[in-house]
């Protein structure tokens, strides 16, 4: 079975065409500046030459035009026809309150998602424009819906309700969502098949530390907390985002520099986090040069991050009642050996003792062990996948 996964964001639509059954990536593929002058569409394919093309994309509708153009090329493709799509997959961001798992595509998801769109204003309504051009240009393929909160539905209520008047949860849907699911999913899954036990007796400690960073507890294969809230802000201090701060800073900072809640928002998601510390740069290889070089500020952007990151490990290891596993995974948990020996520090009284060899050497080996042997906690790096994740959700449900 082959699936085609779509990733629509508000300008932009990155796709992969995956073979189910040898989970091969046949063809990925990214539309740029959709709806904006110099469109482009890029391709590649194992064995085919790249495919670039600037095309005028008006909308996501001309953009999956594009998509299956290129897929179906018979230099840069990789099928002779269009019905060798078996199901697209689509991500969505936000699922609210009324998906806990992945779904087939009717009308009432449809509406379900649009219901969604306040608490994702800047994703949901472009995840949906995705759905209804595949929907326009493929009527009779199945769509299904993947979603980045469905994963953390599964938490208790004392985790996911803020300790604001009830209403303000009953009006507004105010409470924890939590993000990235998909990737905790995923790497959750490969864990298991790493660590050789059954999930249901494996308490998890999911690290997805990248530009956007979130911290899930899972614990028998559910989430029972993530560091992510309401919206993707909250948590551990991220490339850009703030993270958790207290909240009376935000009227505060309203009150002092007059700024209006645009301003405040585009402060606390885009100039703050790493980058807002060190003033230099949100990529951790730049701070990890420049602390090298004596810069005092990316030192201690490097140390908050850290810090925020074992506070939630601190804080899930208490909330399951011990943990068997970290998962360290997406661009820092994956690359960083420093970021993880500094997130492993000193906790051999909770059971991880790392090996540095193993640590220092893991990048590039796929999934791996970098703990000691012996270690009550077994320490991980599983490279997440999201598409993947989402190409195995689509073809279980078709
Ligand atoms: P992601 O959002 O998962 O794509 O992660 C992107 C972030 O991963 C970048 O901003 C970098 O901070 C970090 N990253 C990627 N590669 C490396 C690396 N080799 N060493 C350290 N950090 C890295």
């Amino acid at each position: 079975m082959k699936i085609l996964v779509i990733n629509a964001g508000s300008s932009s639509l990155k796709y992969q065409f995956i073979n189910i059954d040898t989970k091969e990536v046949l063809a990925k593929g990214l539309c740029e500046r959709i709806g904006i002058e110099g469109s482009k569409i890029s391709q590649k394919a194992p064995g085919k030459e790249e495919y670039v093309c600037v095309s005028e994309m008006k909308d996501h509708g001309d953009a999956i035009k594009m998509v299956i153009d290129a897929l179906t090329s018979d230099k840069y493709g990789v099928i002779s026809k269009m019905d060798e799509i078996d199901a697209v997959g689509h991500r969505v961001v936000h699922g609210g309150e009324a998906f806990n798992e992945s779904v087939v595509i009717t009308k009432e998801v449809k509406k379900a998602i649009e219901d969604c769109c306040e608490l994702a204003p800047l994703h949901n309504p472009a995840n949906l424009i995705g759905i209804e051009a595949c929907e326009k240009i493929m009527p009779n393929t199945p769509q299904v819906a993947v979603f980045d909160t469905a994963f953390h539905q599964t938490m208790p209520k004392e985790a996911y309700l803020y300790a604001l008047p009830y209403e303000m949860y009953e009006k507004h849907k105010i409470r924890r969502y939590g993000f990235h699911g998909t990737s905790h999913k995923y790497v959750t899954q490969q864990a298991e098949k790493l660590m050789g036990k059954d999930i249901s007796d494996l308490k998890i400690i999911t690290l997805h530390l990248g530009n956007g960073s979130s911290i899930t507890a899972v614990d028998g294969g559910k989430s029972i907390d993530t560091s992510m809230g309401f919206t993707p802000l909250a948590g551990v201090a991220m490339g850009t985002r703030c993270g958790d701060i207290d909240p009376a800073i935000v009227t505060f900072l309203m009150e002092k520099e007059g700024w209006d809640t645009e301003k405040v928002n585009a402060v606390m998601n885009k100039d703050s986090g790493v980058y807002g510390l060190s003033g230099l740069s949100s990529d951790f290889r730049d701070l990890a040069n420049a602390k090298e070089e004596g810069n005092e500020r990316a030192s201690l952007a490097l140390d908050k991050f850290i810090y925020t990151v074992r506070q939630f490990v601190g804080a899930y290891s208490v909330a399951m009642g011990g943990v068997d596993g970290l998962v360290f995974t997406a661009g820092i948990g994956e690359n960083d050996a420093m970021v993880r020996e500094e997130v492993c520090k000193n906790l051999e009284y909770l059971g991880v003792e790392l090996d540095k060899e193993l640590n220092n050497t893991a990048r590039g080996k796929g999934e791996c062990f970098i703990n000691k042997e012996g270690s009550k906690v077994k320490v991980m790096v599983i490279p997440t996948n999201e598409e993947l994740m989402i190409a195995l959700d689509t073809a279980k449900l078709v």
